[in-house]
């Protein structure tokens, strides 16, 4: 070999264009050896269900794919990194290592202190760049929108660089294959995730469906295809935010707004962009505090009484509850509802957030630590400044699927029932009565939270978990001023929603 030889580790970044990691090994003038790892201890994590392994290995597989149609292969390991790190080293002495940070769980978060010590002790320079605006080991939260703005709309996504591999590397590479995990029974409705669909996916959303992304998304009926659909391309790195609020800012200056359809569009796209804000923000939360994945944000809500009940629990995961609309949910599975599937087990069957974290977790294909554990603890209810909110399935039911098109797709036991019956909860022949009642649990839970809500110690606590973990009003600083009228939106206003609560799911 005649360059010096960098290892990208790949994670969640399976993706060739906006990669720092390769830019800066371009840039250095090295050779590249991209290095993905299935490790044990991941995949036996009790948060790691196979939706997300065989994510990841289509992810990885694309990956290779595409690095093959540059000249490139990558190795492909089974085992703890940081053995596999010492192996690779002995074979192939690298002098850096180059991966994307990630906000994962207490096991990689201790993984990745691992690899920085044996980088350490090896001599290996260690660097991490960040794919995303959340801030390492924590942030001012005044100062989050500007890390947005810096990392996300200031700086255009990276374009695929070149990438430099020796044939000795690239022979190495090619020899390592997939480790024989056990047998997947993937599903139809998985979706398929790599970087060329999820940018198909993108384009599919801002040339067609993203038209009715606004009002689209809250309807289980519409949902599927009013949303973006790129929560699995970006919790598994296949696209980044930034090229995503890039595309869409394209296609915002693109609109004309003589056109009344273009003024759907432009509501529809500002709503989209507000949640791609929430990922971040909601992210930073594990990100300033890892403890967030055993115990709630505020301090006052670690011990709500809750009952734990394993037949409920179980009645909830298997979708059995006797709630039409909480059961077609739950068996759906990777679905949006996700804020009703959690409330309704917090608030009703008085299940602990963090006993129903690794069920709800595995059943995500987009599963991401950050989003998910800062979303349940909201949904939940023990944040402590958000609103508690209980959804009533029924009403639910009425609201979203009076027809029952969803509910009956779902439970085909109901198939047979005409939809007012099931609207309007008779007694369901072939379905199981409900579990609980519901006014009366979801009162108990409430007065529960309303009361430590209202302790004189929880207030004074609240202040100061809000001051660390809040959504801050918009910065006028960084937020772009829209004109009355404009001709053609200039500078497209990407900012609306970053002082919400982020709860709709
Ligand atoms: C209890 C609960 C758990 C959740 N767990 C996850 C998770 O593990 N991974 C995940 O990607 N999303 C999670 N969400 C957020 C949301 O349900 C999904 O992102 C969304 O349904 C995915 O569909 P989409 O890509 O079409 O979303 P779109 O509506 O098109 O949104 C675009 C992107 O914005 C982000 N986003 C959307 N809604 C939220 C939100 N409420 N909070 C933070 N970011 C958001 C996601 O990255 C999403 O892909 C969770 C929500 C709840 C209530």
């Amino acid at each position: 070999m005649t360059r010096p030889v960098a290892v990208w580790w790949v994670k969640r970044d399976a993706r060739l264009a906006d990669n720092a990691c390769l830019s800066e090994v371009n840039r250095l003038g090295m050779d590249v050896l991209p290095l993905f790892c299935f490790e044990p201890s991941l995949l036996a994590a009790d948060d790691t269900s196979d939706m997300h392994v065989h994510a990841q290995w289509q992810a990885v597989t694309g990956l290779r794919m595409a690095l093959r149609t540059h000249g490139a292969d990558l190795v492909v390991a089974h085992g703890e990194v940081v053995d596999k790190l010492a192996k690779l080293h002995a074979r192939v002495p690298f002098t850096h290592l180059f991966c994307h940070e990630e906000v994962g769980n207490d096991i990689t978060f201790r993984r990745d202190r691992a690899v920085a010590a044996w980088c350490r002790e090896q001599g290996v320079e260690y660097r991490e760049f960040p794919q995303s605006s959340v801030k390492r080991g924590g942030v001012n939260r005044d100062r989050l929108q500007r890390w947005w703005q810096s990392r996300i709309v200031d700086v255009p996504p990276l374009p695929v660089p070149l990438i430099r591999q020796a044939d000795e590397l690239r022979r190495l590479a090619a020899t390592t294959t997939f480790p024989k995990l056990a047998a997947f029974t993937p599903i139809r409705q998985w979706q398929p995730v790599s970087e060329a669909d999820a940018h198909a996916t993108l384009a599919d959303f801002l040339t067609r469906r993203g038209r009715w992304y606004r009002g689209g998304i809250s309807s289980p009926n519409t949902a599927f295809t009013a949303g973006s659909r790129l929560s699995v391309h970006l919790a598994w790195g296949t696209i980044t935010a930034r090229q995503v609020w890039h595309a869409v800012a394209r296609r915002l200056a693109e609109l004309d707004l003589a056109d009344p359809a273009s003024v759907r569009w432009r509501q529809s796209l500002e709503a989209f962009v507000s949640r791609l804000h929430w990922r971040d923000h909601f992210t930073q939360r594990l990100e300033s505090e890892p403890e967030l994945e055993f115990q709630s944000v505020h301090p006052c809500y670690r011990d709500v009484p809750y009952a734990n009940d394993e037949r409920l629990h179980t009645a909830w995961r298997e979708g059995r509850t006797g709630y039409p609309l909480v059961d077609a949910v739950m068996r759906c599975l990777n679905f949006r509802m996700r804020a009703m599937a959690v409330s309704f087990a917090c608030h009703v069957l008085h299940l602990d957030w963090r006993l129903i974290h690794p069920h709800m977790a595995g059943v995500f294909r987009d599963y991401d630590p950050g989003i998910h554990l800062s979303q349940l603890q909201m949904q939940a209810g023990v944040v402590g400044w958000n609103a508690i909110r209980v959804y009533n399935p029924a009403k639910q039911l009425a609201d979203w699927d009076a027809d029952c098109r969803f509910v009956k797709r779902w439970l085909p036991e109901l198939n047979p029932l005409p939809a007012v019956r099931i609207v309007n909860g008779d007694n369901l022949p072939g379905y199981p009565p409900p579990v609980v009642p519901f006014a009366e649990r979801a009162k108990q839970m409430t007065d529960a939270l309303y009361a430590i809500r209202k302790s004189a110690v929880a207030k004074a606590a609240t202040a100061a978990v809000y001051l660390k973990h809040g959504s801050r009003k918009k910065e006028p600083t960084v937020r772009p001023k829209r004109a009355k009228k404009p001709a053609k939106p200039t500078t497209p206003s990407l900012f609306a929603g970053w002082d919400t609560d982020g709860s709709a799911g």
